[in-house]
């Protein structure tokens, strides 16, 4: 039989394998497949992480990983006929497109008479188990978090499976095998990509961080979040484990709340899959943007994707997504409200270049964030919350550490004009040119955000 990893590329706590290994005298063959298709819409130092998780797992599986590429359907089901397997173990997708495929994947199986075996989740709590007492899904986080809390979360499985108990390898596609030969594009020590080390990183967090996370996870210079997306993204770990080391401590269920945005997303986007582009408030269709092809709207969005817009904390967001693959939360939620609110951009745009650049780009969490600036997505901001750059930056980077480190033409400068560099260029502290002017005034964009967000409400 076949255990087909995807979202849960770990030898820990990992269900389909205990399902697989549970039968007497199994005979299992860990598989997994890259797919050129979904690389190709990948962001590179995405597919880069992965490749890493994936060499990684292959390690901690003494090299007995079978490694296919292709489409995953026909190759999938080629292997499993090739070995003559007569049943495949996977953990259960809730994405549209991973649902769309183990469809396919669950027919073409069964012809052949192979049965396809689905269970667990990549989240606490599965997507569609937690439900409203009068019907339906959650639409807004605080009472299904209240839900989640009371319908409680499984234990992780104490155990690690030995590498010896899965068959040799009998696969190594010379595509996948060039794949995994090229060169890392992301920081592998902020990013680790082998089990042990991020669940390292994560016991130092919870040693070191957790007790101040409450407030300290506002603050984008403090490092003082757990930085375990990207390894969450993939399956390297899975969040019950991470629940499991951060309860019961300080900070812990501040911790846990998080994981179950997380959550929260998935079943929004599995009840509602067109969710991921379309607004959810249907009202919000009406809302006037910048025509994106006009030349002043396509400098500003060239700039915000630069972090050249004149305002350093947006700035900084930006670089460091374009030099790390990661943003910091607080960064993301400012950086995505300048895009709707100062540059009127529709949210879709910058989620899509979200996506092109994240290293834990995830369309569920990703999407629904960018839904939640832009005031149109289930549990959203109210539409009159719009960040003001300067004293969003004064508040959570009041020493300008964050800017400091991402901005380098303002690395000089004292840190009272970190937040808005006018002063000192006005004393001459920098050049004129060294570091742009504002692209737009926030006080009249946000003036004109709240004029359109008043017509659509009197226009529905
Ligand atoms: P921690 O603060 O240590 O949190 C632990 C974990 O909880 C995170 O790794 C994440 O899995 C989960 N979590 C925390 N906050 C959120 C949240 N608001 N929504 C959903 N899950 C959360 N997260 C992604 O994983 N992928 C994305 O593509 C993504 N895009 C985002 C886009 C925007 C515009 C915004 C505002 C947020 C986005 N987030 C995304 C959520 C959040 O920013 C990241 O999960 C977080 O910054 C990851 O850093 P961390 O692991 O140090 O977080």
């Amino acid at each position: 039989m076949i255990v087909w990893l995807r979202r849960d590329l770990r030898l820990s706590d990992n269900r389909a394998m205990a399902a697989a290994l549970s039968l007497p005298d199994a005979v299992v063959y860990p598989y997994f497949v890259f797919s050129p298709k979904l690389l190709e819409k990948t962001s590179p130092v995405r597919s880069s992480y992965l490749a890493g998780v994936v060499r990684d797992l292959d390690g901690d599986l003494d090299g007995r990983l079978n490694l296919d590429w292709g489409d995953p359907v026909g190759s999938l089901v080629s292997f499993a006929l090739e070995i003559g397997a007569t049943k495949v173990y996977a953990t259960k997708e809730f994405s549209p497109l991973g649902r769309t495929r183990d469809e396919a994947v669950g027919l073409k199986l069964r012809l052949n008479g192979i049965q396809f075996l689905l269970g667990d989740s990549p989240y606490l709590i599965s997507p569609g188990k937690i439900n409203r007492q009068s019907g339906g899904w959650y639409k807004v986080f605080t009472p299904y978090y209240r839900a989640a809390l009371s319908h409680g979360f499984e234990l992780p499985f104490d155990i690690r499976f030995d590498p010896n108990r899965f068959s040799n390898r009998v696969l190594f596609h010379r595509q996948a095998e060039a794949y995994l030969e090229g060169s890392d594009c992301f920081d592998r020590k902020r990013f680790p990509t082998k089990a042990s080390f991020v669940l390292e990183a994560f016991s130092t967090f919870v040693e070191e961080k957790l007790s101040h996370y409450s407030i300290g996870r506002n603050s984008p210079s403090t490092e003082n979040t757990s930085v375990v997306s990207p390894a969450l993204r993939f399956g390297v770990v899975h969040p019950r484990q991470l629940a499991y080391l951060a309860s019961g401590q300080e900070g812990g269920s501040d911790y846990i709340r998080e994981l179950f945005w997380r959550d929260f997303y998935a079943q929004v986007l599995l009840n509602n899959p067109e969710s991921a582009w379309k607004n959810l408030n249907e009202q919000f269709d009406q809302l006037v943007y910048d025509e994106i092809d006009e030349a002043t709207t396509r400098s500003r969005l060239q700039a915000w994707k630069l972090g050249l817009t004149g305002y350093p904390i947006v700035d900084a967001g930006m670089r460091q997504l374009l030099a790390t693959g990661w943003m910091h939360n607080r960064s993301r939620m400012i950086t995505a409200s300048f895009l709707i609110k100062d540059l009127h951009v529709p949210w879709q745009v910058g989620a899509r270049y979200f996506m092109e650049h994240l290293i834990d780009g995830d369309l569920a969490s990703n999407n629904h964030s960018w839904q939640w600036v832009a005031g149109s997505g289930t549990d959203a901001a109210p539409y009159f919350r719009i960040f003001n750059p300067v004293l969003q930056s004064k508040k959570f980077d009041p020493n300008g550490d964050y800017i400091k480190t991402w901005v380098k033409e303002l690395a000089e400068i004292p840190s009272r004009f970190v937040h808005d560099p006018s002063e000192a260029k006005r004393l001459g502290l920098i050049g004129e040119a060294s570091y742009p002017s504002p692209i737009v005034d926030h006080a009249l964009e946000r003036q004109i955000t709240l004029e359109r967000y008043e017509a659509m409400k009197v226009v529905t």
